[in-house]
């Protein structure tokens, strides 16, 4: 189990990334809204989607739920 988090700030693009605990592109911390603990982020997903419509993996900490 792994501490997700999402960046409350949109990307260009206006997804907003779910990192795990860790990663070297972690937003800064005021930014953050922490998700939980979770065993995939796909689960870590559906948690940041009940606050935010667009939302997406990290390319470097979430590649399994990274889709554009
Ligand atoms: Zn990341």
């Amino acid at each position: 189990m792994a501490q997700f988090y999402v960046n409350q700030n949109q990307q260009t693009n206006g997804d907003h990334e779910v990192h795990v605990e860790g990663c070297k592109f972690m937003p800064f911390e005021k930014n953050l809204l922490e998700l939980g603990g979770h065993t995939d982020c796909a689960s870590a997903l559906e948690e940041a989607r009940n606050t935010y419509d667009q939302v997406n993996g990290c390319n470097t900490c979430c590649p399994d739920c990274h889709t554009t």
